[in-house]
């Protein structure tokens, strides 16, 4: 698979993704339609799906437009189906989507939204995390608990350590200034900050990132306890770093 990142809005990334084998291509969480449409047509490629991870409008608010100008129809959150009135087939737990001979898997993964589900390729140890995982972070809890996250970080962490991790936000800067303060005696997470400062000097993206990357230096993937994970998610909230 072939994916493309279009940064979008102040700091979204939209994922491009194109099957060679069957010409297919969808799109990820696309928050706006104009620089996916143009990414797409620059190379060629016609886009017959639009998936959603949740119904934030930073995630779907491209879906109507983008629908209009190619057809493609909308797969996203059976459990969010009233919120995304785009939404052509809702989707659950083990539910698979495919985009021509590769496929993924959904995982229910709710907490930042109440229906939030993630796609797992895991052929290609590929995943969409839309705002579940972050790197160095997690995303906020808007409709569900820290006992519903925490059991997230428990599923995400048991996948392959390799595991691309495609987030929906560059946030990794903000994340690791609180992953420092939370893990001070972490080496790992000051490391990557050095890198993360680096890149982010020089406009250059930090995601996707791995899950073995996270497992070291991210603070909530590596919450041992839900009580932990609250308490971190609630220092965060408040961070100013
Ligand atoms: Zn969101
Ligand atoms: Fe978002």
């Amino acid at each position: 698979m072939e994916i493309v990142r279009i940064p979008a809005l102040s700091d979204n990334y939209v994922w491009l993704v194109h099957e060679p084998g069957s010409g297919e291509t969808m799109v990820v969480d696309p928050a706006v339609a104009e620089p996916v449409l143009e990414a797409a047509e620059a190379r060629g490629w016609r886009i017959s799906a639009i998936w959603n991870t949740h119904w934030h409008p930073d995630h779907t608010g491209g879906n109507a437009a983008i629908k209009e100008a190619t057809g493609a129809t909308v797969t996203g959150p059976a459990a969010e189906a009233d919120r995304i009135p785009t939404l052509d087939r809702g989707v659950g737990e083990g539910d698979i989507v495919r985009l021509g001979g590769q496929a993924a898997r959904v995982l229910e993964v709710p907490a930042h939204t109440s229906g939030h589900i993630a796609f797992h390729f895991a052929d290609e140890r590929v995943l969409f995390a839309g705002d579940t995982l972050f790197a160095m972070g997690c995303g906020r809890l808007f409709e569900g608990t820290a006992d519903q996250m925490f059991a997230n970080m428990v599923r995400l962490r048991e996948l392959p350590h390799e595991t691309q991790v495609y987030c929906a936000h560059e946030y990794t800067q903000s994340n690791g200034r609180y992953a420092r303060v939370a893990e001070p005696g972490n080496a790992a997470i000051a490391q990557r900050m050095e890198e993360v400062d680096r890149l982010r000097a020089a406009g250059e993206p930090t995601v996707p990132t791995t899950i073995g990357r996270e497992l070291e230096t991210n603070p909530f993937l590596r919450a041992t306890s839900a009580e932990r994970l609250a308490e971190l998610r609630a220092a965060k909230d408040a961070f100013r770093g």
